[in-house]
């Protein structure tokens, strides 16, 4: 990696998450800082984001839905259902809190290729949900990359006219995790710095800099192998992924250092190359995810 100059955010970042969530459960612990509110709305999407949260260990999720915020929503968690669901959704909605959102917001039909639930016998489609619930929160966090900017729900055909929450609360500053899913640390860590100490330092694409501010090609473990042009052929091969299609060198995040699944390994250290799914544009712009054609240099 010599001459490889990494942004100085890069260089403490894989200790930002646990230290960042840690300070922030024992201040409210001291009780100098307090707990918020979160509600956590999902809209069009697969409940991927959500299910790679239940892997977090800076804290575990339980453990954060319990000391670190009042979760006051969440359509996959939630014990509540029905209106009586909506029912606690409408009651948050009189206090502060931060809203985080999963899933892209379907435009189509005036939203209704997505529902969220019934108030009173009538649909609430997650465009009402997300305007409604985004002008009043007082931090905003999307949540993977359907949320940041429309993700595979607004993928090519795109037939339920899905875009990113950006786009639907356009006055509104959003703190964009993108990832197919979003590591949990990313957003652990990010709530942590909102109680902590407001919104964390963003790129010019409002992606936190503690996790998103060097390209995965930059502190890859294969990088000499791409310097010295020596490329794999096939699946399994331990040397650079370039010629396969890894999109690492057009990729943002800190997957090299953090890792996945309680931090054991990520898909370049499983021979598999990087699809880019924290970039924007993903995934339309990052197809094909695989390529053979040696000919086409990877491209
Ligand atoms: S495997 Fe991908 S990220 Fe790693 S050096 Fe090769 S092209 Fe860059």
């Amino acid at each position: 990696m010599e001459g490889h100059i990494l942004p100085k955010e890069c260089l403490t970042n894989d200790a930002n998450a646990k230290k960042l969530t840690s300070t922030a459960l024992k201040s409210i612990k001291r009780g100098t800082i307090k707990k918020k509110s979160l509600i956590y709305l999902e809209l069009n999407g697969c409940s991927g984001n959500i299910i790679s949260l239940l892997n977090g260990e800076n804290p575990d999720f339980e453990y954060m839905l319990s000391s670190m915020v009042d979760i006051k929503f969440c359509n996959s968690l939630m014990a509540a259902e029905g209106e009586n669901a909506i029912d606690l959704l409408i009651k948050a909605m009189g206090k502060e809190y931060i809203l985080a959102v999963e899933g892209a917001v379907a435009l189509k039909n005036n939203g209704l290729y997505n529902i969220v639930g019934s108030w009173k016998g009538r649909p609430i489609t997650g465009l009402q949900a997300a305007q409604m619930l985004g002008e009043k929160a007082t931090n905003i966090i999307a949540v993977g990359a359907c949320a940041t900017h429309g993700g595979v729900s607004a993928a090519k055909p795109n037939p339920s006219q899905s875009v990113g929450i950006e786009q639907v609360l356009p006055n509104k500053k959003i703190i964009n995790l993108p990832g197919c899913p979003v590591h949990p640390d990313w957003f652990l860590g990010t709530l942590a710095h909102l109680l902590l100490y407001g919104e964390p330092k963003t790129d010019n694409l409002d992606r936190p800099l503690m996790f998103y501010s060097a390209l995965i090609h930059d502190r890859c473990p294969r990088r000499n192998f791409f310097d010295r042009g020596i490329f794999a052929e096939k699946l399994g091969d331990k040397t650079c992924l370039f010629k396969l299609g890894c999109r690492g060198p057009v990729t943002k995040v800190d997957c090299p250092t953090r890792q996945w699944n309680g931090h054991v390994n990520w898909p370049i250290g499983d021979d598999t190359p990087c699809i880019g799914c924290a970039q924007f544009g993903f995934p339309d712009a990052m197809a094909p995810f695989i390529n053979y054609d040696h000919d086409k240099d990877g491209k």
